[in-house]
């Protein structure tokens, strides 16, 4: 009798419905932050991974599903992002749509071994924002996996945040490092022990206590934070902190993948135990041009499904189908009010969305038409001083002041 792969799992019809009920909640509340969803390939050119990832990954040092023909070699797709982004520039999307939002959903393969939470073929609920440095689309990003959440009934998760800061900022904090665990190396794991050569900021999270003891008493800070990466953060922080999303400023939490910078998250539920992350993300903003396309910022996240399945067994609600209401704020201040006016009409389960490109008025205003906005509420200095909205009804043309609580009732009439 033949038996399923080790670290793979057959879906029966009696779990089924969860898997369901999970990809549909998600489909709503992408389509709340106006995602679409993007299909590519299980396998990949492993230079692809190689390149992304970056050598000394973890990943890609020991858990690659290597297919082999004749002349080429394949990998089984480890992650979501390296794929997303070679289709964004193999498409040319960068040239037709320029800043975009995709998810996606399907099988990732691992070569690990296998444990509670952790397989060999596992399954990611993710999103990517590509072609923006905006640091209001991480506290977006971050609020989409915090309402995702919501949505399945999860509860006591932690979200965990850093910033890693630029490539020289990366490096500066690798140099620290060595610097500073030099003479230490005695008291690190065999793996931290490889890591200190190849992967050094990887020390910073590694699980064991006796690693966590070295570490801890270094009191990392942001010190290796260039200024334009400390007013990232400090930005990432301001939007988080005006959704109301509960998080850790955690300066040991650093991502196994080289093409991270700025911005990292990871979520963790403490009832999943060794393997407590339900879900990660973060900034790339070196990837695209990396990968052979225009230098461009982006930012992402993931979920595990099988983690998910695994605190959570409830459903959700449906997203109507209205139109789209696209938010335009003029200014840092009028960009912190259109986030939370953002959240406010998501919450009401009002498909909406804003600009993250820096757009003039004028060109904001043709995205609005051309992704086919019913309305746009626009935010600039004037409205802030006078405390009203201006909202645009596209279909009329109709431009008028509102006052703030007046929003919902007007858009539902
Ligand atoms: P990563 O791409 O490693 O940041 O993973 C994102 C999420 O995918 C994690 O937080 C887990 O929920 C899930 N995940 C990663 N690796 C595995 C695995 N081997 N088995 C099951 N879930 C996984």
């Amino acid at each position: 009798m033949f038996k399923r792969v080790g670290g793979t799992k057959d879906i029966l019809p009696q779990e089924s419905p969860f898997w369901q009920k999970i990809e549909e909640i998600s489909r709503n509340v992408f389509s709340l932050y106006n995602y679409k969803e993007i299909r590519v390939p299980l396998i990949e050119e492993a230079a692809l991974f190689n390149r992304s990832l970056g050598e000394s990954a973890e990943i890609i040092q020991k858990q690659m599903f290597i297919i082999k023909s004749k002349e080429d070699t394949y990998a089984l797709r480890p992650e979501g992002t390296a794929s997303i982004v070679r289709a964004y520039i193999e498409n040319n999307l960068d040239k037709t749509t320029g800043f975009i939002k995709l998810y996606y959903t399907g099988p990732m393969f691992r070569l690990e071994r296998p444990q509670k939470g952790r397989l060999r073929q596992f399954h990611h609920i993710g999103a990517e924002a590509i072609g923006s440095m905006d640091p209001s689309l991480d506290a977006e990003i971050i609020s989409l996996a915090d309402h995702l959440l919501r949505e399945f009934s999860v509860d006591n998760y932690k979200i965990k945040l850093n910033s890693l800061g630029c490539t020289k900022d990366k490096k500066e904090l690798t140099s620290r490092l060595h610097r500073a665990l030099g003479d230490k190396l005695y008291k690190l794991c065999a793996d931290c022990k490889i890591r200190f050569k190849k992967n050094t900021l990887r020390i910073l999270d590694c699980k064991k206590e006796s690693c966590q003891g070295v570490v801890r008493k270094l009191d990392i800070q942001d010190s290796h934070l260039c200024p334009e990466c400390k007013v990232h953060f400090a930005r990432v922080r301001a939007g988080l902190d005006s959704l109301k999303i509960n998080y850790e400023v955690c300066s040991y939490l650093v991502r196994g993948l080289d093409y991270y910078t700025r911005t990292v998250f990871e979520i963790t539920h403490q009832s999943l135990g060794a393997q407590d992350a339900l879900g990660a993300g973060g900034r790339y903003d070196n990837l695209v041009k990396e990968l052979g396309g225009p230098e461009l910022g982006a930012m992402g996240f993931a979920f595990g499904v099988e983690r998910l399945l695994l605190v959570t067994r409830s459903g959700g609600q449906e997203v109507g189908s209205q139109k789209l209401v696209y938010v335009i704020a003029l200014g840092d201040e009028a960009k912190i009010q259109g986030l939370k006016l953002l959240d406010k009409l998501r919450k009401e389960r009002i498909i909406c969305d804003t600009d993250y490109e820096g757009k003039s008025l004028k060109s904001a205003m043709r995205k609005a038409n051309d992704l086919g906005a019913g309305f746009v509420l626009l935010i600039g200095e004037d409205e802030l001083k006078k405390n009203v909205l201006t909202l645009k009804d596209m279909s009329s043309g109709k431009q008028e002041e509102i006052r703030p609580e007046e929003l919902i009732s007007r858009l539902r009439c």
